[in-house]
């Protein structure tokens, strides 16, 4: 017998977008699983709640598309370009040794990205599972994170601004 993610019409739902969780409110600076960090051309950046990986931000899409390549090429490269830069400034930030992307939406199937980054020496160099364990931080580290990742996007903003450009 086949094994079943969910019920199919909740899927249907999903998929379709009627009734996709990405898809609500979107100006929340809180929700039950993150604090909302910044709005970027692309979609929006939020530090998740659970910092068992230190960092770890999901960058969620503007519009609702179940696939990357559904989406129009400027949006789907403007996506891709915001989530390498989030990976920068969390780099900077927490001093990470290596980056991790992951898009999957298998179980809500709005283009989002785990933007995770990894340090040396963890216990396993493999991929970690959103619920490989739990770390809640007092509100003041939250907001701390938060405000570092701003200030790290923003001056790889200036700086892009700053770098040449060629044809
Ligand atoms: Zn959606």
């Amino acid at each position: 017998m086949a094994r079943i993610w969910m019920p199919l019409a909740k899927w249907r739902g999903l998929i379709d977008g009627t009734t996709c969780p990405m898809c609500g409110d979107q100006t929340a600076d809180e929700n039950e699983y993150s604090f909302k960090i910044a709005t970027l051309a692309s979609g929006r950046l939020q530090l998740q709640k659970n910092q068992f990986i230190k960092g770890y931000c999901l960058l969620i899409a503007n519009g609702h598309y179940s696939e990357l390549h559904t989406m129009p090429a400027d949006q789907q490269a403007t996506f891709l370009r915001d989530m390498v830069t989030v990976g920068a400034a969390l780099m900077d930030v927490f001093g990470a040794d290596k980056m991790n992307y992951e898009i999957l939406g298998n179980g809500i199937p709005h283009v989002h990205a785990h933007i995770k980054p990894r340090y040396y020496g963890e216990g396993s160099p493999r991929r970690i599972g959103n619920s490989a364990g739990v770390c809640h931080l007092a509100t003041e580290e939250y907001q701390q994170r938060v405000e570092a990742i701003r200030s790290a996007l923003r001056k790889l903003e200036t700086n892009q601004h700053e770098r040449p450009k060629f044809k």
